[in-house]
């Protein structure tokens, strides 16, 4: 076999008859939004990560734009990332009129290096220029070192929040990644690639009252109909609600929240078998050239990403060659600063150098649940034939 009979991509949604039937019965209800199965998706949600509160919406992206907002990111303010991420993970800040900058990464696991923090933390301070935000992104499903980078914040007053757009199912020092013990709000993602999906999706989870109430308001236009924080209450009947900032419309339907009600009952499911390919293709490159990232042994990953690294001159050559052979691989990520629209802000080569040269060589081969014993070994076979 030179080629695979279908195509196939580096991620795909695993959707069964279930799946379907939950939406459906949402389809054929009362309300397709703003009904109960939301509230459903958002308390499973928090149950399986271990967090007080879930808000459910549209997507990730709109996530981290919402926590943002509500830790009070604003014009003059700072945002610190990885710049080995997905570009969501930068604009959010950019959303909020404030400045954004990176930390770049570890080599061997991609994440977000606690060294590199500390020391640009350091300097930042010195000069009065420490960030309100540091957003952290668990690269591939796999936790950053939570412990280090969170001491390191606190140390400073910086409040964090967790990109776990790749991680939900994941875990780090045996807790659920999502229960915000190590940081302020963590985001996810439930476009069809990553590990549970609504379609378009994502939530925010936090243990914050608070932020958690702002969350929900600035999701539904920053409207509020609860009598209690009304300005004007006095003779105002049922009608009445209050606009107490500028909102957005960021709300997830209920059929899309009733996909991912269904599809979190599988989610240790969807984590096992990503754990078996990944373990499978471990082995088959332990002994040859090809690089894989390291899982710290405090981490069980999700596993939404498999990278291979191959020689930065050879990368082109591979990827090309698996795409002709059917195989759907891609690369992440291209490092964010280093895109136009970054450039234009004052970034340029160079500026975070252990991102640009993993970036060079990566190339995420397919890891999904469906994906069959005979496609990974034929994938595995052509990465094999390719480098070596
Ligand atoms: C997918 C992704 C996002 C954006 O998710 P959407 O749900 O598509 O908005 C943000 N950050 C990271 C790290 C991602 O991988």
């Amino acid at each position: 076999m030179n080629q695979l009979p279908k195509p196939i991509g580096y991620g795909r949604q695993h959707i069964n008859s279930d799946d379907i039937d939950a939406v459906v019965e949402v389809l054929r209800s009362d309300f397709l939004t703003q009904g109960s199965t939301g509230q459903h998706f958002e308390d499973a949600l928090c149950q399986s990560v271990n967090a007080r509160h879930a808000i459910a919406v549209n997507s990730a992206t709109s996530a981290l734009h919402l926590s943002c907002r509500v830790l009070g990111v604003g014009p003059g303010d700072i945002v610190w990332t990885s710049p080995n991420s997905f570009v969501a993970s930068a604009n959010c800040a950019l959303y909020c009129g404030a400045a954004v900058d990176f930390v770049d990464i570890e080599p061997d696991t991609a994440n977000m290096c606690p060294d590199l923090l500390e020391q640009k933390l350091a300097t930042a301070a010195k000069a009065n220029k420490l960030p309100k935000v540091l957003i952290v992104v668990h690269f591939s499903g796999c936790s950053a070192n939570m412990n280090a980078i969170c001491r390191l914040a606190r140390n400073y007053d910086v409040k964090i929040i967790e990109d776990a757009s790749h991680a939900v199912g994941g875990r780090y020092l045996g807790a659920p990644v999502g229960n915000c013990a190590l940081s302020d709000i963590a985001v996810f993602s439930f476009h069809p690639v990553k590990m549970i999906t609504t379609g378009e999706g994502g939530a925010l989870v936090t243990n914050d009252d608070y932020w958690a109430d702002e969350a929900r308001k600035l999701r539904t236009h920053g409207i509020t109909r609860s009598k209690e924080e009304f300005i004007f209450p006095e003779d105002q009947g049922d009608w009445y609600y209050e606009q107490h900032d500028l909102g957005l419309n960021y709300r997830m339907t209920d059929f899309q929240a009733a996909l991912g009600l269904s599809q979190l009952k599988r989610l240790w499911e969807f984590v096992e078998r990503r754990n078996e390919i990944a373990q499978k293709y471990d082995r088959a490159f332990a002994d040859t050239p090809i690089e894989t990232l390291r899982v710290p042994e405090s981490t069980v990953s999700s596993f939404h990403l498999y990278v291979i690294r191959v020689a930065a001159d050879n990368r082109a050559r591979v990827f090309k060659g698996l795409r002709e052979a059917q195989i759907g691989v891609n690369v992440h990520y291209i490092p964010i600063h280093l895109q136009p629209f970054y450039r234009k802000m004052g970034f340029s080569v160079g500026d975070f150098e252990k991102a640009e040269r993993y970036y060079s060589e990566a190339i995420s081969i397919p890891i999904f649940f469906e994906l069959s014993d005979q496609e990974q070994s034929f994938v595995i076979s052509k990465v094999l034939e390719l480098t070596g």
